[in-house]
């Protein structure tokens, strides 16, 4: 009789620390793992059983996977643009993991098996206007993904497919689209738009400085989900019953100024805008088409970007003043 519930892979990570406290909130038995020291663990629960390994390993995936019925695959090497435009070799090596992590189960039989996908498996072509047409579930294919990071998750999330079709293996697949919240990456190089932003502008604002630097001309756009929409629509889709890769994000369209605007409503300032043109900026709009969420689980990513990024900002806020002080 299998003695773990569930296995979180990559659960010092940001999603995947907040993804171990819900289901351990829920009363389910937690193995969490990451191959980070358990100090730089972005939140550590303390009824999980916590574990440092390097999940590249097929042995170490092994032994994670044992014993374990449901499988959250969340591990891999990410960050925002400014990484995986200069880390495509690392990212790729994150197809590691995924093949492990998946192999082991598949060997354990496990009752469900959850890739974490990326808006990044999305042809560079749809996305070259900040109008963008959101990204429908098929736009993914003729496959031209973003070089390195979305490569190896089209790859991985494919191989979901065909152990699903040849094992049998019951996978899911979730693309997430651009998730921010409080206990994420905020600093250090890897922080994605909406962390970065919150930062810049806590910096200002306790350095009492009046300018902010912004990646591109900041007309792109984007739109981010909330980390509390993320944990319910994972949940969803891996309970779910549908082996198809699904978006899992807001289509609440947003360009980097408007972002910064909000942050700065949020914060009670106006900061002097100096636009860095040489700056990584992605692709120039994207956003998620929700018709199939919407069908086959009958539910969306709601919470307003508003909402969310009051409580991302008074997190960052924190973190800033802490390490100034
Ligand atoms: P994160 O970087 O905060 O967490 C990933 C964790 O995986 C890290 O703690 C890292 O140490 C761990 N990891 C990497 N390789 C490992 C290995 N070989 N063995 C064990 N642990 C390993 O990233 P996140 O934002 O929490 O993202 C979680 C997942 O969601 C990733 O797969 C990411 O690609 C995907 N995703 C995230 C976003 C987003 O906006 N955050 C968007 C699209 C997809």
């Amino acid at each position: 009789m299998p003695g773990v519930d569930v296995l979180v892979a990559g659960a010092g990570g940001f999603i995947g620390g907040h993804l171990v406290l819900d289901l351990a909130r829920q009363g389910l038995a937690v193995r969490a793992v990451d191959r980070k020291p358990l100090d730089e663990w972005y939140q550590v629960e303390v009824t999980a059983e916590n574990v440092q390994a390097d999940l590249s390993e097929l042995s170490a995936a092994r032994a994670a996977v044992t014993d374990v019925r449901i499988v959250y695959n969340l591990a891999a090497d990410m960050g925002g643009m400014g990484f995986i435009e200069n880390n495509k070799a690392a990212c790729m090596l994150s197809v590691l993991t995924s093949s492990h992590v998946l192999l082991a189960a598949k060997e354990q039989q496990v009752e469900r098996y959850f890739y974490a996908s990326s808006a990044c498996v999305y042809a560079a072509g749809k996305q070259m206007d900040a109008q963008t047409i959101p990204l429908r579930e098929e736009d993914a294919y003729p496959a031209m993904p973003e070089d390195g990071y979305g490569w190896e998750k089209l790859f991985s999330e494919r191989m979901c497919r065909h152990f699903f079709e040849d094992y049998a293996t019951p996978t899911r697949v979730a693309r997430f689209h651009n998730v921010y919240g409080p206990h994420g990456t905020w600093t250090g190089g890897r922080e994605k738009a909406p962390a970065a932003v919150c930062r810049k502008v806590a910096e200002a604002v306790l350095n009492n400085h009046d300018e902010i630097e912004i990646w591109g001309d900041g007309e792109q756009t984007r739109s981010f989900m909330f980390i509390d929409d993320c944990l319910k629509g994972t949940q969803l889709i891996a309970n779910g019953d549908s082996p198809e890769p699904v978006n899992l994000g807001s289509s609440e369209l947003v360009s980097i100024n408007e972002l910064v605007t909000l942050v700065e409503d949020i914060a009670g300032v106006r900061l002097r805008r100096r636009h860095l043109l040489d700056a990584p900026r992605g692709v120039r709009g994207r956003n998620s088409d929700n018709s199939m969420i919407r069908q086959v689980y009958g539910w969306e990513p709601d919470i307003s970007l508003r909402n969310g990024l009051t409580a991302t900002y008074a997190w960052v806020y924190d973190q800033v003043k802490r390490s100034v002080s």
